[in-house]
């Protein structure tokens, strides 16, 4: 199924902006080119102030709430706010709500949630980095409070580090937060040895990759460290922080990711949804700037996604820039998790 809708291009960060809403026509223009009358739609729905307060202070809502009264309020110098923002920020945290409730009732198999503006970025009382509240979180959040569920996976390939997400969840054992992101680049979080803290620990994975990785690198952190960890939390729900400007058009981001490594990741992440959660996933969109990558990427994981996953998947065995990083993640999370030298 997939959540989109035009009103997601209401929110305007300014002119000149790479988070800007010819990212959601984009988007929408490829889907309407699909042609796949089985795809279902759904309208999202917005966010209550009960369901945003589920990861932001009751204050910081506010704080948002009242920048529908000005044209312009600048949270920090990339991430500004219109009037329309406030509208599209709960439009966007509820798009993807709209989604894990399709998928938990059974209207649809897995979803795709193209919103904006996005989410990851956002902290529980700081808007940053193109983000106002955090969307995949709050489904995260909402799976674990309102749906007591006890184990969410959040896999989270966007280009940047997830820090508000990371934050979010740091001290919490029923969410799994693992990141693949450029290092060192904005935001400047995510090392190796940020795993977690409290009972959160050993639940937060991350691994930080120097520029020009691509396909095969990402596969090889997939299968010997990521997935072998995923495997053994066995995930009641999958969430995907889906950003695209880890491709390798993209003018943000330094990474070298083609469409085809979005489906094998999609692939993937949807075979351990299988084994784990009769196949429970959602994807929320994050970033990815250049609009025709944006869009062949978005197209990627879509038909991924309407698959019905009997596919043969062979473990990357290339890649191989990618095993200090692997080895080293191993050793920080070694009293956690079971990983071989290599991960596997
Ligand atoms: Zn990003």
């Amino acid at each position: 199924m997939l959540v989109a809708d035009r009103r997601y291009m209401n929110h305007f960060a300014g002119r000149v902006h790479p988070e800007r809403p010819a990212r959601i026509a984009a988007m929408i223009e490829m889907i309407e080119g699909l042609k796949r009358s089985e795809l279902k739609h759904s309208a999202p729905r917005e966010a209550s102030i009960e369901e945003l307060a589920l990861c932001h202070s009751e204050k910081y809502v506010a704080t948002v709430e009242r920048t529908a009264t000005c044209d312009r309020t600048d949270f920090d110098p990339d991430t500004h706010a219109s009037a329309e923002t406030w509208a599209t920020a709960r439009l966007a945290a509820g798009g993807v709500l709209t989604a894990v409730e399709a998928v938990l009732d059974g209207a649809a198999d897995n979803a795709f949630a193209i919103v904006r503006p996005p989410g990851h970025h956002a902290l529980p009382q700081r808007a940053m980095g193109f983000c106002f509240f955090n969307n995949i979180a709050i489904a995260a959040s909402w799976l674990v409070k309102v749906r007591g569920m006890q184990r969410v996976l959040i896999l989270d390939w966007d280009v940047h580090h997830g820090n508000g997400t990371q934050d979010i969840f740091y001290e919490s054992p029923e969410v799994l937060y693992m990141s693949t992101h450029q290092y060192p680049f904005y935001p400047g979080t995510g090392w190796l040895d940020q795993i977690g803290s409290g009972a959160g620990i050993g639940f937060t994975v991350n691994a930080p990759m120097p520029a020009t990785f691509g396909d095969t690198e990402y596969l090889r952190v997939f299968d010997r460290l990521l997935l072998p960890i995923a495997r053994q939390f066995k995930p009641e729900f999958v969430l995907i922080s889906a950003g695209f400007d880890c491709h390798f058009r993209d003018p943000l981001g330094g990474m070298r990711i083609t469409e085809d490594g979005f489906l094998a990741m999609t692939q993937r992440l949807q075979r351990l949804a299988d084994e784990c959660c009769e196949g429970r996933m959602v994807a929320a969109l994050e970033g990815g700037y250049d609009l025709q990558a944006l869009a062949q990427c978005g197209r990627a994981v879509i038909n991924e996604l309407g698959k019905d996953g009997d596919e043969h998947i062979t473990a990357a065995k290339d890649g191989v820039r990618a095993m200090p990083i692997i080895q080293r993640a191993s050793y920080f999370l070694r009293d956690y998790w079971q990983i071989g030298p290599d991960g596997d």
